[in-house]
């Protein structure tokens, strides 16, 4: 018998979801709650198998658009006054939590939206593409609907990402939870993925133009991003003093410029940029301060050595933050 799984710990709620979303085999994820293949034998066990079946009506169903639903079909097992307490007090239920209900969450709540979306871009990172084909793409949110680009992208399949992309970017933008600079920058570099650079420049310069949930300054470093992408350092130089000028603390708009003053070998002002940059990125996330560091440790060591950046160095041209608005880890690439 091992630790069972705390519902109450958000992570650990997502990941349940994620289980639930993955089977329909309710005594096998109660055994999972429980971390305990014996689970049935225990004294808990009509509790497990509770929560279980809540998680399986809750679980987001690619069939359904992955909407986390909330069916309620299940209803809490009744306790004998001589049963144990599912507290976990070990006492009789009679000498423990009778009649006071109240003061106990016997209850599962329902997965606040940063679970949902934690469990959900899981599920949909692990769906092959056959299965995203069958979602039924109206009754998608737009988080639903960038994670399933995501994924196309991540299997090659360019065309639908952008698609998917596109009509996102192009709606009402309303969902507070999505990066929308991020998914901008996608936008943009997978546009040249799949040669059509024009339509990526004409994309982010109408953006810069009329820019919604984001700010023009976020647009013009992706734009300094995207020329830097194409060797069109003259364009470069224009986009990331105009978002120097927006943003003149933002790390990431140091490290542009820097890499511009490295293309020139000017190696003193480079290291100069790269250096400001890692100091801006003090205030930053850990994980976004790794991403940065990555970034700029080995760039600065060789604007000190008088060396030019190497060819894979034009492959990690920041073009978005690097983790998105998860909670978890697993959709970093
Ligand atoms: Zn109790």
């Amino acid at each position: 018998m091992g630790t069972p799984k705390d519902l109450n710990n958000p992570d650990v709620y997502a990941e349940a979801l994620y289980h639930a979303a993955m089977t329909d085999d309710a005594k096998a994820l109660a055994c999972w709650l429980a971390d305990d293949p014996e689970a049935e034998a225990g004294p808990f066990w009509k509790w497990y198998l509770h929560f279980a079946e809540r998680l399986l009506d809750m679980a987001p169903d690619p069939e359904h658009g992955f909407v986390v639903r909330d069916r309620r079909t299940s209803q809490p097992p009744r306790i004998g006054r001589n049963d144990i307490c599912p507290c976990g007090s070990g006492k009789k239920y009679k000498q423990c939590h009778l009649n006071q209900e109240g003061n106990v969450a016997w209850k599962l709540g329902s997965p606040t939206p940063a679970i949902r979306a934690v469990a959900t871009s899981r599920l949909i990172h692990d769906c092959p593409p056959q299965v995203l084909d069958r979602v039924p793409r109206g009754k998608a949110s737009d988080m639903v609907l960038t994670e399933m680009a995501a994924t196309y992208h991540g299997h090659g399949r360019l065309d639908e990402a952008i698609t998917l992309l596109s009509g996102v970017l192009a709606g009402n933008r309303e969902d507070p939870y999505l990066l929308w600079d991020y998914w901008i920058a996608r936008h943009a570099e997978w546009l040249v993925d799949a040669e059509r650079e024009k339509d990526g420049e004409k994309f982010l310069l109408d953006e810069y133009d009329q820019p919604r949930k984001v700010t023009r300054w976020q647009v013009a470093q992706k734009l300094a991003a995207f020329y830097i992408d194409l060797g069109d350092t003259e364009n470069a130089n224009i986009w990331v003093d105009t978002a120097m000028e927006g943003n003149p603390e933002n790390p990431f708009n140091h490290y542009l410029k820097g890499m511009l003053l490295h293309y020139v070998e000017s190696w003193d002002e480079a290291a100069a940029a790269y250096e400001r940059a890692e100091q801006l990125m003090t205030g930053f996330r850990e994980e976004e301060k790794r991403y940065m560091n990555e970034l700029v440790t080995d760039s600065l060591a060789r604007a000190k050595n008088h060396q030019p950046l190497d060819d894979g160095q034009e492959e990690a041209t920041p073009t978005g933050n690097p983790a998105g608005a998860e909670l978890g880890q697993d959709q970093a690439s």
